[in-house]
């Protein structure tokens, strides 16, 4: 028999969604020249120093000498050790090499971590949210049903709007894990030191877990906003985090990321033992996943290296330029925005009396602009679009151009 739980997933991912409905008005309006502001894809070239690297790699490959095959599941120590050097003790954090997990992308991590959970974890997340928290607990049987309100009976939801400025609240109920991800996709917010220490000391009074995604850590431009939680008393015993080299380096084609799972964080056992997940950890990865590219591990390396960082540097204020003329173009139009300080993404309150979906579809049909609706990442997201920073600028411009001229407010 089959996995049920897969069946209970609904259908049409937002994506392909969006694309039915992009591909359907191509085929009506063949002139039009689409700029998608859509999906979370990043748009600029490698940087030199990690093409530098690829190729490095690539001709040691060439070589019975130099050739690498399988690698450490965990990752190559030259990896680990760059990682731990550069994203942990330079900034006075404690996190060692036998901590990180390197993979191909956090969203494998996302989606995996829960295979360590028990059947009947209370699982909580924001609301909006990205979806690979809540599909893969799905998969995992964890959630009850789904219901005609768009929320899973089983999993408690914290609402991110305006009007409570995109922070959530500590549940009233008890909470077994809550996955929170800062800088925020979709809404592009962010949580300061002091409301992120809340949710350590939450976890630590609750005996709660924190899966913690800053795949948009490099983005953060104002002091005062973690890039790790680890920067927080006490987040050692209560979180794991998720990195990943998709959006700070442009590695969404490439894959690499890594997980931190700090040696003092435990989970209990039915009888009330204390577990600790850093071992089950590793001995998940090291059954069912092979290790990342020796490539993509080299790859990642480079990043770090000092002509590295300062290319990617530039890559993402390139992205940040777009996220400010944005935020600032809409805001004159009489858009209310969020998000894009920190983050390549806005979210814009849609127009009175519109909802997600028809205000994707009026930008669609009559500026030609692609965005994402709100809703479709979670109920609390509905009267909101997410609006990416990741084009290139003229593109975006031009978006822009047409939104204040085609779509009225
Ligand atoms: C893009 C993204 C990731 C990263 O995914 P990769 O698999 O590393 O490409 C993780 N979390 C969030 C919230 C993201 O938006």
């Amino acid at each position: 028999m089959v996995n049920e739980n897969f069946i209970k997933l609904p259908g049409a991912y937002l994506f392909s969604e969006i694309a039915k409905k992009v591909k359907a008005f191509r085929a009506e309006h063949p002139e039009a020249e689409i700029i998608s502001l859509g999906i979370g894809d990043v748009t600029q070239p490698l940087v030199p120093a990690v093409i530098e690297a690829l190729h490095r790699a690539t001709d040691e490959m060439a070589h019975a000498a130099t050739f690498r095959g399988y690698g450490p599941e965990q990752g190559y120590d030259f990896l680990r050790h760059t990682i731990v050097e550069n994203d942990f003790r330079r900034r006075g954090i404690d996190i060692s090499e036998d901590e990180i997990f390197v993979s191909d992308g956090a969203k494998s991590d996302t989606g995996n971590f829960q295979e360590l959970f028990g059947p009947d974890v209370q699982i909580a997340v924001t609301d909006p949210v990205y979806p690979v928290y809540v599909d893969a607990n799905v998969m995992g049987g964890r959630t009850g049903m789904l219901g005609e309100d768009g929320r899973w009976s089983n999993i408690v939801y914290l609402p991110c709007t305006a009007e409570n400025g995109f922070v959530p609240e500590l549940p009233s109920q008890h909470i077994d894990v809550i996955y929170l991800c800062y800088p925020n996709n979709p809404t592009g917010t962010t949580l300061s030191r002091d409301e992120l220490q809340k949710w350590v000391t939450y976890a630590q009074e609750h005996d709660a877990l924190i899966c913690y995604d800053v795949a948009y850590e490099a983005f953060i431009r104002h002091d005062g906003i973690p890039h790790s939680i680890y920067e927080l008393e006490g987040a050692r015993q209560v979180a794991v985090e998720f990195h990943s080299f998709s959006k700070t380096a442009g590695f969404t084609g490439i894959r690499c990321g890594y997980m931190v799972v700090p040696s003092e964080v435990t989970m209990r056992t039915q009888s009330g033992k204390r577990v600790a997940l850093n071992p089950l950890w590793q001995r998940r990865q090291s059954t069912k996943f092979n290790g990342t590219s020796y490539l993509s591990q080299r790859a990642a390396e480079a990043v770090y290296s000092p002509e590295g960082s300062a290319q990617v540097q530039q890559t993402i204020d390139y992205y940040m330029q777009n996220a400010r003329t944005m935020r600032s173009a809409l805001h004159e139009m009489g858009f209310q925005v969020y998000g894009g300080e920190d983050s390549p993404y806005l979210w814009v309150k849609v127009p009175e009396g519109m909802t997600s979906w028809s205000f994707f579809d009026s930008l669609l049909h009559r500026a030609h602009v692609v965005c994402t609706p709100g809703v479709g990442f979670g109920p609390s997201g509905e009267g909101y679009v997410r609006l990416t920073a990741f084009g290139n600028h003229e593109a975006t411009l031009t978006a822009l151009q047409r939104i204040q001229t085609q779509i009225y407010i």
